[in-house]
């Protein structure tokens, strides 16, 4: 069969608005790709460890998504306490252990960030209204309270929700979550959409809890540079990273979820975001003063011009329409504001 070419948009589901949303939509087992509905392509496989078996990975030559063909969709099991402690499928990150320790733990460099990077894109006050959609252990709203955003509040699922109700950390329930629709002024979505199958699902889930002109800011790893060798990259655990972006598949699936997306680029919070993905590489979890000795403005420069962190772009819901005004509307509202003047002599 000839290439199809380049997917025509009529083929992709429209998920920009909620109602339009079809659960049944997404079949987890079809080769289609899950961003532009384009013909995929074989890409090899990737041992799970947690899983014990090999996963198929699929790449679209049209809008460069990869994604785990054949996910492992008991999210129970990979969403466990052992998942949430760092034992799990990603054993470089315990959530726990951050929440508890926020002073020392390396996830600090990456709140700082995040909130400098929001405050650069020119949004937060003090009244500004933030939800950390898959917020974790709840660590980015305790710090975001620290600093003076009192309304943060995080929203989760699985295992950790339980615990963030006990810590009384701010926390939405699905529930209290769709009585927030349009409600929100930031949302951010850190290292959440890599695990979504069906990220244009969650996408337009994320837009419609946005006021107009509202901002999504969200990070995950940059598959541009691994475009060759896909199943290869490092950041691909096949059990929880099942979808992957090169920064213009982003923008496409930002733009199919009714979001307009923009390429902010290197801003002033990256050099934070940067030095903690680092230094969580490198398997660190806690800070030490000898840390301060690294010159990390230039490291985190040129560790981002090598893999493209702050390469992907954020999505900003169009500002609301303005009114059209009617000639009869006009009318209405002018003798509203003026009642006619009784003619003289009645
Ligand atoms: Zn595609």
């Amino acid at each position: 069969m000839p290439s199809a070419g380049p997917p025509k948009r009529a083929q992709r589901p429209d998920r920009s608005q909620p109602e339009a949303e079809d659960e049944a939509l997404l079949d987890p087992t079809s080769t289609k790709c899950r961003i532009c509905a384009g013909d995929t392509r074989a890409a090899g496989t990737r041992h799970g460890a947690l899983a014990g078996r090999d996963f198929q990975i699929r790449q679209c030559p049209s809008c460069w998504f990869s994604f785990v063909a054949d996910p492992w969709l008991d999210y129970g099991a990979i969403y466990d306490e052992d998942y949430y402690r760092g034992r799990g499928a990603d054993p470089l990150t315990d959530y726990v252990d951050e929440a508890a320790n926020p002073h020392r733990t390396v996830r600090r460099f990456e709140w700082r960030g995040i909130l400098k990077q929001v405050h650069g894109l020119g949004i937060v006050g003090a009244s500004t209204t933030w939800l950390d959609y898959g917020c974790g252990a709840g660590g980015l709203v305790q710090f975001l309270h620290q600093y003076g955003l009192p309304s943060a509040v995080g929203f989760e699922q699985s295992w950790s929700l339980d615990r963030l109700h006990e810590r009384g950390v701010s926390v939405l329930s699905e529930e209290e979550l769709a009585e927030r629709a349009g409600t929100f002024d930031v949302v951010s979505a850190i290292e959440v959409i890599e695990h979504v199958v069906d990220p244009l699902a969650e996408l337009a889930r994320m837009r419609a809890l946005l006021k107009p002109g509202g901002l999504l800011f969200l990070t995950t790893g940059n598959a541009k540079p691994y475009r060759g060798d896909v199943a290869n990259w490092r950041y691909l655990i096949p059990e929880i990273h099942v979808s992957v972006f090169e920064p213009e598949t982003l923008a496409l699936a930002l733009e199919t979820a009714g979001f307009e997306p923009s390429f902010p680029g290197y801003g002033p919070g990256w050099v934070d975001i940067i030095r903690f993905k680092m230094l969580k590489n490198a398997r660190r979890r806690y800070s030490y003063p000898f840390d301060e000795l690294v010159p990390w403005p230039l490291v985190a420069r040129l560790a981002d011009k090598r893999w493209g962190f702050s390469a992907h772009p954020v999505g900003r819901v169009p500002a609301a329409p303005a009114e059209p005004v009617t000639a009869t509307a006009a009318v209405a509202a002018a003798e509203e504001a003026s009642p006619a003047e009784p003619a003289p002599g009645e």
